[in-house]
């Protein structure tokens, strides 16, 4: 079989090193791909958003089967394009992508079908939002309805920052047409985690749990990225928790997209807050995570292959789903400066002494390869991921790893994991 993934990251260079170690792939092209992942795929120049470009290409090579990291090219509808021209292409449709694409069509497709999550109000009108605002005061979460790279999301603890919110995304359009209705939200408190699952709409499979940090800085401070890290499980959602996660949220969430006619395929992520009162919905994602792909590749112990070809043809009940018992952990390598203003083109050594390590594997995220030397080329260079029987041990692993590392103004967090450990719960 022939695959094409589309994406350049470390989600992506994860799924190509598992989809890599498939008997049934014969050749796998990366569009637009990085220096790791030209190790194990062919590397094509078309940018992950270029829809008409990708499905020539996948027309042209006579592509079996797609795999979509990012959000973008899902909410633009490049699952709906792709099977138009009869390509197999696993993710969500662009009817079914809006869960991601819009947060004021998730929160309210939420309070329709009784999905627990934080109490909310949307505006189009920045007065009103404002004057909302003002009514039930701080601390609060200000959100631009559509896609913003991560940063459409702004908690205020003070009411100044809660205006200022409003202004930046619905005068000042800091996140262009996103930002055109905002939700304000009540805070939610409690430890985050990450539940995904794969679905055909019908058989829903979940994957093993995970929690990331998205602050730049160790104790969770700092401004946030893109995640500097993490782990899965999350013992935070344990035992009878995980089931009523299942049941509560993911079942409900992928039924209720049933009935309004937005079929669910693909993989849906729930971000979720653990509070006193239980799980709360904060987001939801219709792709895998990233960092979260890091580790759980590395825990998916069967074939995904086949695994994405029976959620495309609504078989997911027939599929071979095995993961490894234990535990997984991805320390986020950035570059100095990450999130805000960084530089790139700095060689990065040692990696061949990491790829001798046991357990250990290094996904790139922003590299490019040079006259054969690997250099950074994005905030977030690489995920250092390693499995461990508890998170303890992929934790001293992964950081072992990471020592051995080195690049011109490197920068990560030593306290991945932290929450976990702490927990002993493993
Ligand atoms: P989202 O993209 O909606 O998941 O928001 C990004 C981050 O903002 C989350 O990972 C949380 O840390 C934080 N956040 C979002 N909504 C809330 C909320 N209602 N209460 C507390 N924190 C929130």
């Amino acid at each position: 079989m022939k695959v094409l993934v589309v994406g350049g990251g470390g989600r992506e260079h994860a799924l190509v090193w598992k989809i890599a170690q498939s008997p049934l792939v014969s050749t796998i092209y990366c569009a637009p791909g990085n220096a790791g992942i030209a190790r194990q795929a062919e590397c094509v120049n078309i940018g992950a958003e270029d829809i008409a470009a990708l499905r020539t290409f996948a027309l042209a090579k006579g592509i079996d089967l797609t795999l979509v990291g990012p959000e973008v090219p899902l909410c633009k509808g490049i699952v709906d394009s792709f099977e138009a021209r009869g390509l197999k292409i696993f993710g969500a449709s662009r009817k079914a992508a809006r869960l991601e694409g819009s947060k004021v069509f998730a929160k309210q497709l939420m309070e329709r079908h009784g999905v627990p999550t934080a109490e909310f109000r949307t505006f189009d009108s920045a007065e009103r939002a404002k004057a909302y605002v003002e009514m039930i005061g701080s601390p609060v979460v200000v959100k631009a309805d559509g896609l913003a790279a991560g940063k459409g999301v702004i908690v205020c603890s003070t009411l100044e920052q809660a205006l200022d919110a409003v202004n930046r995304m619905m005068i000042q359009g800091e996140f262009g047409a996103s930002g055109d209705q905002v939700l304000v939200e009540h805070l939610l408190e409690g430890e985050e985690a990450s539940v995904l699952a794969l679905t055909d709409g019908q058989t829903i499979a979940m994957m093993p749990s995970c929690q990331d940090h998205k602050p730049a800085f160790d104790g969770d401070k700092g401004p946030n990225t893109g995640g500097m890290g993490a782990y899965s499980p999350a013992p935070v959602i344990a035992g009878e928790l995980e089931r009523s996660v299942e049941r509560d949220i993911i079942v409900q969430t992928i039924h209720a997209m049933n009935r309004e006619d937005r079929p669910y395929r693909g993989v849906l992520y729930a971000g979720l807050m653990v509070t006193e009162a239980g799980p709360q919905v904060l987001e939801f994602n219709c792709r895998f995570g990233d960092p979260e792909m890091q580790p759980q590749a590395l825990r998916l112990k069967s074939d995904l292959v086949p695994i994405l070809l029976a959620t495309i043809e609504g078989k997911l009940d027939e599929a071979e789903i095995e993961w490894h018992d234990g535990a997984a952990l991805c320390v986020v390598m950035a570059s100095g400066g990450y999130p805000v203003k960084y530089e790139k083109g700095f060689p990065i050594s040692g990696l061949d002494e990491v790829e001798a390590m046991e357990d250990v594997v290094v996904f790139h995220s922003g590299t490019r390869l040079e006259d054969g030397a690997v250099l950074t080329n994005g905030g977030r260079v690489l995920g250092v991921t390693a499995r461990g029987e508890t998170i303890a041990e992929a934790q001293s692993r992964a950081y072992e790893a990471v020592g051995k590392i080195h690049f011109e103004g490197a920068h990560y967090r030593t306290d991945i994991g932290w929450r976990a450990v702490a927990r002993q719960q493993l």
